[in-house]
């Protein structure tokens, strides 16, 4: 008899949270190369209910829950995102009987929903194997063997080493076929937008990141795979598309031109949105040119800070004329303030609120929407350690901790009035 294997992804535990056209791809990049065996598989994605706004992007359904002790002083609700969980069990009766559950996971501190969706599958199906994979394991590993009740803890990539975390329960499956793409594996309502990873990892090395630790080398796909997957996913009626990588413009004119022009080629009418910052030293004329024609709506660059000190010590991604060269080749080909974001963190080890000032004031002269983000420590960095010998936090810290509302909150020494004045001068130098 086939192997029955449901797959999960659970549902965001967090204060904020905005569908960027993400969809759980690492989940479905498991489907695909299960489909080569002979397994049965079943999906079910907590995430799956927001309200579809700008070109598919959206709000996510959401319901206030308990906060953890731990978060009781941060004074916002704190939520679940996602369906609701008597749609959950719904689903996962509808899906029984299975014979083992694969669930992924996302951000560290939104390990809670892990716990959730583990609770109350082993309520309905009792001892059913669970393996969780996933970013909060692959950089939490002990945490996660202790707190999120799964049996087995899958650390890295999808490959053969998943088949012997299933030969671990007595389960042996045999390769029947060459693997589908998850599109068509029927595993999910048809949506209008897709997320694209067209490489995996990133050769920088910035000190606050936590890519290096998630994938150890910076690997392509080719063009044609690419191009395939935009082809595959457009006759399905999909119309947005997000990169979701790293670093979409390394070695562009092998690699992003050349998907560019092959899109243009076979005029899809569809839109494309970086949602993941753009390194803007890589950006010259003609990329701008292509992404013009391509369909680009949502473009954003990354920054971080306007220190050039700090622009140093934390990797040298980026510098100030780079991000001049690259929002003017921007302007010249028509994109506007609403289409170009530029990404400027606030709550990096020792930053001031007046080096944030700065760089609102820099990105301001530019004429582009400022996208401001909060710092949040990942275990394993540069950053981390730096915080760890400095004594501010304790190498065991609760991964609920680095939430990104929550540590500028308890960590940064920041002003909490003066911070929301910035934001909100942000927000109304944004909107207008
Ligand atoms: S360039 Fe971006 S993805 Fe790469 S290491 Fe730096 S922050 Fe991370």
């Amino acid at each position: 008899m086939k192997l029955r294997i449901l797959l999960i992804n659970p549902w965001i535990y967090d204060f904020a949270a905005y569908n960027l056209w993400s969809r759980p791809l690492g989940l479905f990049k498991i489907a695909e190369y299960l489909s080569a065996y002979d397994v049965e598989l079943k999906l079910i994605d907590c995430t799956d209910s927001f309200d579809s706004e700008r070109y598919g992007s959206g709000k996510f359904r959401n319901e206030a829950v308990e906060k953890p002790d731990l978060l009781l002083d941060i004074p916002r609700l704190y939520k679940r995102y996602g369906i609701s969980t008597d749609d959950f069990i719904n689903r996962v009766r509808q899906a029984m009987p299975f014979d083992m559950v694969l669930m992924t996971s996302i951000m560290s501190y939104w390990y809670p929903g892990v716990q959730k969706a583990i609770e109350i599958v082993r309520d309905m199906a009792g001892d059913v194997p669970v393996i969780l994979g996933g970013i909060y394991v692959s950089l939490y590993h002990e945490h996660a063997s202790k707190f999120s009740g799964a049996d087995f803890i899958y650390k890295g990539q999808v490959g053969e080493s998943l088949n012997f975390a299933l030969y671990t329960f007595g389960f042996k499956i045999k390769k029947k076929r060459e693997p589908l793409a998850y599109y068509k594996l029927g595993l999910y309502d048809k949506y209008s937008f897709a997320p694209l990873l067209t490489a995996y990892g990133c050769p920088f090395k910035c000190s606050y990141c936590a890519s290096r630790l998630l994938t150890d080398n910076y690997q392509r796909r080719t063009p044609e795979n690419v191009l395939n997957e935009i082809k595959g996913l457009y006759n399905t009626g999909v119309k947005d598309f997000a990169f979701y990588d790293d670093a979409l413009l390394v070695d562009s004119e092998s690699h992003i031109k050349q998907i560019l022009r092959d899109t243009v080629n076979k005029k899809f009418d569809i839109r494309f949105h970086t949602p993941n910052g753009l390194h803007a030293r890589l950006i010259d004329n003609e990329l701008v040119g292509l992404m013009r024609k391509s369909g680009f709506k949502t473009i954003r660059l990354s920054l971080e800070t306007v220190n050039t000190e700090r622009q140093n010590t934390t990797g040298g991604k980026v510098n100030n004329e780079d991000l001049i060269r690259a929002v003017k080749y921007l302007k010249q080909k028509d994109f506007a303030k609403e289409e170009i974001g530029v990404y400027l963190m606030y709550g990096l080890p020792g930053q001031e609120l007046e080096e944030v000032k700065k760089g609102i004031e820099f990105l301001k002269n530019l004429g582009v929407r400022i996208n401001l983000t909060e710092f949040s420590p990942v275990k394993g960095t540069e950053a981390w350690e730096e915080l760890v010998r400095k004594g501010m936090i304790n190498d065991d810290l609760d991964p609920l901790l680095t939430n990104n509302t929550v540590f500028p909150y308890l960590y940064s020494g920041y002003d909490t009035e003066e911070l929301k004045k910035i934001r909100l001068d942000v927000k109304e130098y944004n909107d207008h």
